[in-house]
């Protein structure tokens, strides 16, 4: 283990369950890389340490190796060794931490969804912050994501600021509030975390239970900075229909609480080098996209004879807070407006993931309609760029990542009007929004209507005046949904906390 060299900028290390592309659920791995890549081209050192799943994409990965000494961590009582891969990924350097525990932690054919997943994740948490303790590295920012690494957050001011590796400040990224990961409060107790002091309501304690705790809550206390993924879903869960339990913690830390919106990754989701769609093409030759759709309809066996018919795609998680009733209306009613409609999703919920194979297999032969049930990264691409129109009709919608892609590719979004798709999409016939930035439909009401008033119109634009189709298509291609001003942000906090830090620390 080497200690970190020293760079000009700022030492960050995340400390995450995901990074695309090795190991990506959602858009949490997304913006571990995303963000990471553009601070880094910004000038700070960027390290990521994950768990080494046997899921991991490691052909994606560069110049794996095992580093010759292990890591031993605290968990249930006793020492547990922690063999370290380290490799480059998306020109990060990352590092894998592989438990050596009976329970084969994450190797387990998936990212999430096992019955011990506190336990999991706690151990990881404790195991990455005892590398870089172990590694002698003094980060400057130590950048912990969802519940799943949440632990780092009280772990580092309870255990390891006091033990030396106290450098860094931590900030906090929730990417959706619904996930918590709450769990008996005994349960605390097996990554070293004391629950007589954890377990009060104004620490850990989860909302629900006397004797429950809540992850998420305990980053939102210890941490020196929180953030979620959009400006508008971190006004939402201050309330108490939208906080999902922890509005008033957030009302009571509400200085240290911003929303920075996401950017997208551009390298990676770009039309005009993407190997894996049929023609590259760009803004200023947008030609191409109709090869695309023609290629990906004969693809799926949907009916080319009609090259105009507008085609409208999904791609999400099938979960509540997608919006499944909606998705399900709007693949009828494309139908019923004389559209073609392509769907790729899957569901961790048994019953939506039963219910979308039975429209799947309503349509498996349909000639406009087609569902495609898994997660499929390469057949991904092939849609954002082939879609004339993307819909997501989310209940909430922390940030959103789909709809940047989307209009990346040229696909113009049809949207509810809630979280980031609020401070991302803005409504095409909405005089109060400058032209310049008008870039889709929205609608507010989450139920048919509302959805059909955005569709309808968005239908009816498509069919009836294609220059003014194709003058969208080539504004929204050219709006700048990169990181590069969401990691400047992150950039501020950054700086301001540490200038913070060392202010305090000459003061005493
Ligand atoms: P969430 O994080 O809630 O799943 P986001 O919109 O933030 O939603 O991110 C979704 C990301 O996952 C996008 O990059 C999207 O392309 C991708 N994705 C979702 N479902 C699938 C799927 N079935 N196959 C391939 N990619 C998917």
């Amino acid at each position: 283990l080497t200690s970190s060299p020293t760079t000009p900028g700022l030492h960050v290390v995340h400390i995450a369950a995901e990074m695309a592309p090795v190991a990506k659920v959602g858009g949490l791995g997304d913006v571990v890389a995303g963000l990471g890549k553009s601070l880094q081209k910004k000038g700070h050192l960027v390290e990521i340490v994950l768990p080494k799943y046997d899921c991991v994409k490691y052909e994606l990965i560069r110049d794996l190796r095992e580093l010759d000494t292990v890591v031993e961590s605290y968990f249930d009582g006793r020492l547990y060794k922690n063999k370290v891969w380290v490799g480059t990924v998306e020109g990060l350097p990352v590092y894998f931490i592989d438990p050596l525990h009976p329970d084969k932690f994450f190797s387990r054919g998936q990212f999430y969804g096992e019955r011990d997943d506190f336990k999991r994740f706690s151990f990881f948490s404790r195991a990455a912050l005892e590398l870089l303790f172990q590694a002698g590295k003094k980060p400057d920012i130590i950048h912990c994501h969802d519940w799943q690494t949440a632990f780092v957050a009280p772990l580092y001011w309870d255990l390891y600021a006091p033990k030396g590796l106290n450098s860094a400040r931590i900030c906090f990224t929730c990417h959706n509030f619904e996930y918590q990961g709450t769990a008996p409060a005994s349960e605390l107790a097996s990554c070293g975390l004391d629950v007589h002091q954890l377990n009060r309501p104004d620490r850990m304690q989860d909302y629900s239970s006397h004797d429950r705790v809540n992850p998420v809550k305990g980053a939102v206390v210890f941490s020196n900075i929180v953030t979620t993924v959009s400006p508008t879903y971190a006004q939402e869960v201050r309330t108490a229909e939208r906080g999902h339990g922890l509005h008033s913690t957030l009302n009571f830390h509400t200085k240290k609480f911003i929303g920075i919106l996401n950017g997208i990754d551009t390298d990676a989701w770009n039309p005009a080098t993407d190997d894996f769609i049929q023609v590259q093409y760009s803004v200023n030759d947008i030609h191409g996209k109709a090869e695309n759709k023609e290629a990906l309809r004969k693809m799926l066996g949907l009916s080319t004879a009609d090259p105009r018919k507008p085609l409208v795609g999904i791609i999400t998680r099938l979960v509540p807070q997608k919006g499944v009733h909606l998705i399900r209306h709007a693949i009828y009613r494309t139908l019923e407006l004389g559209g073609q409609f392509v769907l790729l999703g899957s569901s961790p919920v048994p019953h939506i993931q039963r219910e979308f194979e039975g429209i799947a297999n309503q349509f498996q032969s349909h000639d406009h309609i087609r569902l495609i049930l898994k997660y499929d990264e390469a057949l991904s691409h092939s849609i954002y760029a082939a879609s004339d129109m993307f819909v997501i009709p989310s209940l909430f919608e922390p940030c959103g990542l789909t709809q940047m892609i989307s209009m990346r590719y040229g696909s113009i979004p049809i949207v509810r009007k809630t979280g980031g798709l609020y401070d991302s999409v803005f409504d095409v016939d909405d005089d109060t929004i400058p032209l310049r930035f008008r870039n889709g439909y929205t609608f507010l009401n989450p139920d048919e209507q509302g959805l059909n008033s955005a569709l309808d119109r968005a239908l009816n634009h498509y069919n009836k005046n294609r220059e003014r189709w194709q003058q969208l298509v080539q504004n929204v291609m050219n709006m700048d949904f990169s990181w590069d001003s969401s990691a400047s942000q992150y950039e501020e906090l950054y700086s301001k906390a540490v200038a913070r830090a060392k202010s305090t620390t000459n003061r005493a």
